[in-house]
């Protein structure tokens, strides 16, 4: 795709104030030539919606339910997001499967909530570094990927935005080198192409440590369409060099 985007995903930090002082600092500033959003927790959506509304950068949350309503207490649907003008979702985050054990065809259900909602679900893939040591990063993300398609038919599949986030890339300061993320960019492309009339409407993108000086090195590699970025993003200044490399 021709413009690239770049997600802020603040995971679970924030409070009023200090959201507030990096709105100011943010909206109106990122470039006009990339597409941005801010991946908020969902307390903070309200506020999120204010600051960000006629801004161009749009909003997003950072988990959802896949059910859509009733008796589910402490769930969030994906209504509930877009009634708060979210346009994205991230789904599947590696913290959450490894820490709140999201399996792989939930993470599927969730993406299939998402559409359901109007939403553009951001589903994360990516391996270990176990998986990766042991050659088997490929099998990780086809088996990820596979889980997508048992729930989507091909044009929900369409709708996806895939971010590809090796394990042991996030939050480390070990950024995946440039060729070992072209080289799982292209595979997924290449699983896309299989699976979706039109895959180059989905947006790949790739996260884990990606900083301002490493940020134009992934960001033009053949397959990017931008990037996930976790803590770079809740440093105006760093996020917005980050987007400025887009
Ligand atoms: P970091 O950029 O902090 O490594 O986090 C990446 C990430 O998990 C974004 O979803």
């Amino acid at each position: 795709m021709e413009r690239k985007l770049v997600v802020g995903n603040w995971k679970m930090n924030g409070d009023l104030v200090g959201n507030q002082a990096l709105f100011e600092q943010l909206v109106g500033r990122s470039p006009g030539s990339v597409d941005t959003a801010l991946c908020l927790p969902f307390p903070y959506l309200a506020q999120g919606q204010r600051a960000l509304s006629g801004s161009a950068t749009m909003l997003g949350a950072q988990n959802l339910s896949e059910f859509d309503a009733g008796a589910y207490t402490g769930e969030v649907s994906g209504a509930m997001l877009a009634d708060f003008d979210c346009r994205f979702v991230i789904v599947g985050h590696s913290e959450r499967r490894a820490l709140f054990h999201e399996d792989d065809l939930l993470v599927a259900r969730k993406a299939r909530a998402a559409l359901a909602a109007g939403l553009a679900p951001i589903v994360c893939v990516g391996e270990s570094l176990v998986e990766r040591e042991a050659g088997r990063a490929e099998d990780v993300l086809l088996r990820q990927l596979d889980a997508l398609a048992r729930v989507l038919d091909g044009a929900s599949l369409s709708r996806l935005v895939i971010a590809y986030e090796p394990v042991w890339a996030i939050g480390t300061g070990r950024a995946a080198s440039p060729e070992q993320v072209q080289a799982i960019l292209s595979f997924v492309r290449g699983w896309l192409a299989r699976h979706v009339v039109d895959s180059r409407a989905v947006r790949v993108l790739y996260g884990g440590s990606v900083k301002a000086d490493r940020a134009a090195a992934l960001f033009s590699l053949p397959d990017s369409d931008g990037g996930l970025i976790g803590g770079a993003s809740l440093i105006a200044k760093q996020f917005l060099e980050i987007c400025e490399a887009a």
